[in-house]
């Protein structure tokens, strides 16, 4: 696609790359076909090419409007588009840019700026979001009926099982990431990767100090506190890695994928830069440092029942991950349903849901009811938005595959 950059924006680094990425596009158009947005909206504006085509007239020196960051914030960031782009434009990365310039231009409400404000200021810290979830299962019996099945209530203590001594030799180290939501929410998740590690002789490194990975913030334009918790989490890991650390686990998928891109996110800090390259290399899902080793996994046999595995956009379409938990899942047990259009998000993707409720509503209604063609006994997921976001309208438990696995071992 050729381009031409208004001069006042010429001098600025993240506009040169935008343009590169802008001029991988061929306006083929292939992506529009797999973006849920344009699949419920039937307008191009809400499709990639659209918002390609929206990003290319404001740096060109067309003036943005509300409705050009309206068609920008309806995009889900779950980057299936990426996925089906034949000339793989990193469109993500694009929106990103672009989302940021336009937002500076335009500006936002209030009241928008404040649901921004307040998104950041909890849900990253999870002390603060205990409280505000304890406080929201309080006032559950004042609320109206729909808005209280939509407050999330915190999991009941179950006493965290006993991880097996590390016994490997020589000793391995792994280091995995507790998260911000996932700790608070659902503590299982990691409890149940300690235990898998401790069936193979190995410990899992949690150190305190690392905390939410930065995605909250980035998605929502805090390009600065995102990249502050990034450098807080590689200084918390730093030791373990200099240490002979093998891996970094990171059981949410969507963690998962900032962890992964530490070190483009943080290459023009030079103090950091190589650090976070570092990071990302040792960034790994659990379900690819498991597969290399499925066949050491002490899995009970049996017959353990039927499953709905939903992908989440961040395990597919961001780290390209394929069949991994699949393989995973059927070596525990499990048969697994088929499940329609899995290519598409479930509308949770980050903070969406409380800031595109409509649509993420609709995105919602049709992956359960993809996910249930197969009358599943449960529904399986890899990502703590997704499991939370799914659960709130299934009566099916939806649980973290690494959960399910740990049901399996040998006791
Ligand atoms: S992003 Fe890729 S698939 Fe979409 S229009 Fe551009 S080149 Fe075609
Ligand atoms: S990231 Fe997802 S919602 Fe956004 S344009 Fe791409 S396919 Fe559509």
């Amino acid at each position: 696609m050729q381009t031409h950059i208004a001069p006042r924006f010429q001098n600025d680094p993240s506009v040169t790359e935008a343009d590169a990425i802008l001029r991988s596009c061929v306006h083929c158009g292939f992506c529009t076909a797999t973006c849920p947005t344009y699949q419920i909206l039937g307008d191009e504006l809400d499709g990639p090419r659209g918002r390609i085509y929206l990003i290319k007239e404001f740096f060109a020196g067309a003036p943005a409007t509300e409705h050009t960051l309206e068609h920008l914030d309806r995009c889900l960031t779950c980057r299936a588009c990426e996925t089906t782009c034949p000339s793989g434009v990193r469109y993500a990365r694009l929106a990103e840019i672009g989302r940021a310039h336009i937002e500076a231009e335009v500006g936002r409400s209030a009241l928008e700026r404040l649901k921004r404000r307040l998104l950041r200021a909890i849900v990253p810290h999870p002390e603060r979001f205990r409280l505000l979830v304890q406080l929201g299962d309080a006032c559950k019996p004042l609320l109206p009926e729909a808005l209280a099945r939509k407050v999330p209530t915190l999991p009941k203590p179950k006493p965290r099982p006993t991880a097996p001594q590390a016994t490997a030799h020589p000793p391995r180290r792994i280091i995995a990431l507790a998260g911000c939501v996932q700790s608070v929410m659902t503590p299982a998740t990691g409890a149940a990767l300690e235990q898998i590690l401790g069936t193979l002789g190995v410990a899992a490194d949690v150190p305190t100090r690392a905390g939410c990975c930065g995605a909250l913030s980035l998605h929502l334009g805090a390009h600065g506190e995102a990249h502050d918790y990034m450098r807080r989490n590689i200084d918390a890991w730093w030791p373990l890695i200099e240490a002979g650390a093998e891996a970094i686990l990171v059981s949410a998928s969507g963690c998962g994928s900032m962890v992964k891109e530490y070190g483009e996110a943080l290459q023009n800090d030079p103090d950091y830069a190589e650090k976070a390259a570092r990071v990302a290399a040792l960034a790994r899902d659990p379900s690819e440092w498991l597969m290399e080793h499925a066949g050491e996994i002490p899995f009970v046999a049996a017959d353990r029942g039927t499953v709905a595995f939903h992908v989440p956009c961040s395990l597919q379409h961001a780290q390209r991950l394929h069949g991994g938990v699949e393989m995973l899942l059927q070596r525990a047990g499990y048969r697994l349903t088929e499940v329609r259009d899995s290519h598409l998000c479930c509308g949770s993707a980050g903070t969406y849901s409380i800031l595109q409720p409509v649509l993420s509503q609709q995105l919602l209604d049709q992956k359960l009811s993809a996910l249930r063609e197969g009358e599943p006994d449960c529904i399986a997921t890899a990502n703590v938005g997704c499991q939370m976001h799914l659960q709130n309208g299934s009566e099916t438990p939806v649980r973290h595959w690494l959960e399910l696995c740990a049901e399996a071992l040998a006791p």
